[in-house]
């Protein structure tokens, strides 16, 4: 058995349990958490910016499920290589759906933006993890939905 050494630490463990590979390093278990860790702690920094400049209208009507944009999602065509779910079309029909409710422009963009990088990064997540192409589209889809929880 090949010695591994955690990329963090660089402690050498002899036993391939010990260590875990995570995004192509191998970590210890001390190491792996703790990335973890500030990774949330990112995450939860990044979401408080996201939510900061949203500022409601008042007395607006709830925008209701049948008004929001149906997706359709794009085919995959050569020309398609963003990995993304949703098509330019249905890009802008979000970001007026975010704008209509409250957000305004550049923070509907930005959102937008995050999520098509965060449905990449999932899609070629869940493909390493052999996971069906349905159930990459099943997930993004649920990550458009996701946007509407202002
Ligand atoms: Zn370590």
């Amino acid at each position: 058995m090949k010695e591994r050494k955690c990329c963090d630490c660089e402690e050498i463990f002899e036993r391939r349990k010990s260590v875990k590979k995570i995004n192509g390093d191998w970590l210890c278990r001390a190491c792996y958490i703790s990335r973890r860790k500030n990774r949330r702690k990112e995450t939860i920094k990044e979401a408080r910016k996201l939510e900061k400049p949203i500022i409601r209208k008042p007395k607006q009507e709830p925008t209701k499920a049948k008004d929001f944009p149906k997706i359709k999602g794009s085919k995959k065509t050569k020309k398609d290589k963003n990995y993304s779910y949703i098509t330019i079309q249905e890009k802008q029909n979000l970001l007026r759906m975010l704008m209509s409710r409250g957000m305004d422009f550049d923070d509907a963009k930005e959102r937008i933006k995050d999520l098509v990088e965060e449905q990449k990064r999932v899609k070629e997540c869940m493909k390493e993890r052999g996971k069906t192409e349905k159930q990459i589209k099943v997930k993004q889809m649920e990550m458009i939905e996701e946007l509407w929880d202002l």
